[in-house]
């Protein structure tokens, strides 16, 4: 019989999860979604000019190709459309419980108990027995908020960036943003000819390379369409040039010194005032944070009434920022400081074999078995786990790495009941991202989202993914044991 399956997340990576299930006829799932909708991070960041930096016909599933993207990177809406198009074209929406947030699963020695939050308020929540559970939350999916004394008392409007507040209009105002990443690289432009004036508060600069961005009119789409392999080809030729360029730079190999000249050349053409340049040139190798992917954001920090700021702020004011030189009085503060990205499934209590602790268990750094399973967790399966982000390609790629390898799992949960990954499969694994991460640069002077406060590299597969491929299609039955 086929394993009941809870899944965590209505994004990417919950929907691939579902529809693979549904592919393969298994509708014993439920997927629990803590919002009113799907999308996941497409739902959530809705800031003017969201949108993805690897090209949709890549940022997609492989097994459902859309021949209606308008441009090569489309805009939040659309991925959204997507994900919606897919949920409704393999009938997965009906699983979908909505407004139903995860709060606790606990493996009770032959079933996982999941529990999810009242549904109103003095309501009890509710728990309900599953065999599996597949977590797909995402890494990026809680605002990082700083700790700035005297926010509370801020006079004007504050929000974050992934939660953007659509209805305070910018128009005229004195706007300041703090964070200069790739969510603020691609909302800045959009919002800087609409304010009065804008201050922009770096604490770091970024290393920025052009998007070659692209309409696709009316003939390309139907080519795309209907010309047999024309999509397959397409995407297949940005995945492999991804590969064979980006994924070098990060492992400081060949093509590390052309993606440095590409992005101070980027900035030469842009940026023409040598004062601005020389506050927006990175002093660490490109790679060790995020590149930021954006043809746009250079041209709106030139701007009349865009300053770029590199003092510290030190405090909020009920009339703006104060920082270690002057005081800048604004009427709305947009935090665009990124995400809590280290702890992964937090805030849910996740309780595995013998009352065992997941965010115990991680207290040093999160690490999974192929970023999927957990020794001491049975039949709990993430998606988008520890160590399987990537700086250079579609991690959509990587979660159906991840969904298939969950799908051969299933036949011998079927027979053999729960299963946990091996201790020495674990610790071979975490040998083998040690040495890998020891020639990539995220280790090399600069602080990211890639990894803890004591500098563990938790979020960022460090090898070629193609080689990930292969690995999570190994037949799981020797990394694994009955429990
Ligand atoms: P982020 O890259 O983590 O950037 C956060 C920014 O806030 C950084 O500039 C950081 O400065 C600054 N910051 C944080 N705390 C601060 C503090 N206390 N004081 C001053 N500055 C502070 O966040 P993000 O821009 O939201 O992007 C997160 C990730 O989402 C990206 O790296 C990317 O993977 C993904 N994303 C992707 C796309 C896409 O097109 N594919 C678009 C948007 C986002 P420091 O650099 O000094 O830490």
């Amino acid at each position: 019989m086929a394993p009941k399956v809870a899944i965590v997340g209505a994004g990417f990576g919950g929907l691939c999860m579902a529809i693979q299930l549904e592919r393969a006829g298994i509708d014993s799932y439920t997927v629990f979604e803590k919002a009113g909708d799907l999308g996941g991070t497409w739902r959530d960041n809705s800031y003017p000019g969201a949108g993805c930096d690897i090209p949709s016909h890549l940022y997609s599933y492989s097994f459902e190709k859309y021949g209606s993207w308008t441009r090569r990177y489309p805009e939040q809406p659309e991925i959204l459309g997507y994900l919606a198009h897919c949920a409704d074209k393999y009938d997965v929406r009906r699983k979908i419980r909505f407004n139903s947030a995860v709060v606790s699963a606990v493996f009770d020695g032959a079933e996982w108990q999941v529990t999810t939050a009242a549904p109103t308020p003095g309501a009890e929540p509710l728990t309900e027995s599953f065999d599996m559970v597949v977590m797909s939350v995402g890494q990026l999916n809680r605002p990082h908020l700083p700790d700035f004394p005297g926010m509370s008392d801020f006079e004007g409007t504050s929000f974050h960036s992934a939660r953007w507040n659509h209805d305070h209009d910018l128009t005229g105002r004195r706007v300041a943003v703090i964070g200069n990443g790739s969510s603020a690289a691609q909302f800045i432009p959009r919002i800087a000819p609409q304010v009065e004036q804008l201050t922009v508060f770096q604490r770091t600069p970024n290393w920025v390379i052009p998007k070659p961005d692209a309409t696709f009119g009316p003939l390309t789409r139907l080519a795309f369409h209907y010309v047999p392999g024309l999509q397959r080809a397409y995407r297949e030729w940005i995945y492999r040039y991804a590969e064979a360029t980006l994924y070098p730079a990060l492992a400081q190999g060949w093509s590390v010194g052309l993606l440095k000249q590409r992005a101070l050349r980027h900035l030469r053409d842009q940026v023409p005032d040598p004062a601005l340049r020389a506050k927006l040139t990175p002093d660490y190798p490109p790679g060790c944070k995020r590149v930021v992917i954006d043809s746009t954001f250079y041209p709106a920090l030139t701007r009349p009434n865009v300053d770029v700021v590199t003092e510290k702020p030190i405090r909020i004011t009920p009339r703006g920022i104060e920082t270690t030189e002057s005081l800048h009085e604004v009427d709305t503060i947009i935090y665009a400081t990124g995400f809590k990205t280290t702890e992964f499934v937090a805030p849910i209590r996740v309780s595995g074999r013998q009352g065992r602790d997941l965010a115990e268990q991680w207290s040093g750094g999160a690490e999974a078995y192929l970023g999927i399973s957990v020794p001491n967790f049975p039949n709990l399966f993430l998606l988008y786990g520890p160590n399987t982000n990537l700086g250079h390609n579609s991690i959509i790629f990587m979660i159906e790495c991840q969904v298939n390898h969950i799908m051969a799992c299933l036949p011998y949960i079927s027979t053999l009941g729960p299963m946990e990954v091996r201790p020495e499969a674990m610790a071979a694994w975490t040998r083998q991202i040690d040495a890998a991460m020891s020639r990539m640069v995220w280790g090399n002077g600069c602080q990211s989202w890639y990894k803890t406060a004591e500098g563990r590299v938790t979020n960022n597969w460090p090898g070629p993914t193609p080689l990930y491929r292969r690995l999570t299609a190994l037949p799981p039955r020797r990394a694994y044991r009955p429990v």
